[in-house]
């Protein structure tokens, strides 16, 4: 399994990272990617990277909640990283738009959002976007960039089932995480809609831990019991979940 976002450099992690990593390898998670958040992570990130080469890969961008202050030095210097060295990550993340913390400077969350979108068209990387009370000003956005080259993932879905057509019609995926097994939930209700065909799966560690750890610490191992709920509910074994989540995973992220 692959799980395509994971803060394993959170703080929460500081601990007991080794035991974390060799808890989601003992479960099959095989490869794990890293969303950045703003600079510190990334230096955390960064020696995550040295300690687990294989089975960690890294993104680069800034993400919506850091929008603020000196975020155009940030983007600049981000501007650097990519150049110096594109190979270096996988996709750009975690960029977006979030108007449930901030939406006084939504203009400046679209700017820096479509700053780091030309990142992917010009180093041919894919995005892991976030969107939080949003989809009106992210669809737009998405909209008016449309085209074959610019694919990534809509991470943590939870939209509606038209939302999920139109992304996956532009060419996107959805990353599906914990709070599909929340007891409200209606992803799983889409997804039996819309197939797997443009789904990969997702923690999000470590927040928004799936049942039955809901409310405690998230951490990569979880990802078996995601595959599990969308076995239940989907009509195929874990394994197919597994075969057909982590192709997607390679084929938008390892293109
Ligand atoms: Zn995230």
């Amino acid at each position: 399994m692959i799980d395509t976002h994971t803060h394993l450099d959170s703080s929460k992690f500081l601990e007991d990272i080794d035991e974390v990593v060799n808890r989601a390898l003992s479960v099959g998670v095989t490869s794990m990617y890293l969303p950045n958040v703003d600079d510190e992570s990334l230096v955390r990130m960064n020696s995550l990277q040295e300690r687990y080469p294989n089975y960690i890969e890294l993104m680069l961008g800034l993400h919506p909640c850091e929008i603020k202050g000196d975020w155009e030095k940030i983007l600049d210097r981000y501007d650097k990283l990519w150049e110096a060295n594109p190979s270096a990550f996988i996709a750009v993340g975690e960029i977006g738009l979030d108007l449930y913390w901030d939406k006084s400077n939504i203009g400046q969350q679209i700017q820096a959002l479509n700053h780091q979108l030309d990142w992917c068209l010009k180093y041919d990387k894919p995005f892991s976007m976030h969107v939080r009370d949003a989809w009106e000003a992210t669809l737009k956005v998405l909209r008016e960039r449309k085209c074959p080259e610019l694919k990534g993932v809509l991470h943590c879905f939870s939209g509606s089932l038209e939302i999920a057509r139109e992304l996956i019609d532009m060419g996107h995926y959805l990353g599906i995480g914990g709070v599909a097994t929340f007891k409200n939930s209606n992803i799983a209700n889409v997804l039996s809609e819309i197939g797997l065909d443009r789904i990969v799966l997702e923690t999000d560690s470590p927040y928004l831990a799936p049942v039955p750890h809901r409310g405690k610490r998230n951490e990569s191992s979880h990802l078996q019991n995601i595959a599990i709920f969308l076995s239940d509910k989907l009509g195929y074994s874990v394994q197919e979940i597994d075969t057909i989540t982590s192709a997607n995973a390679r084929s938008v992220f390892l293109k």
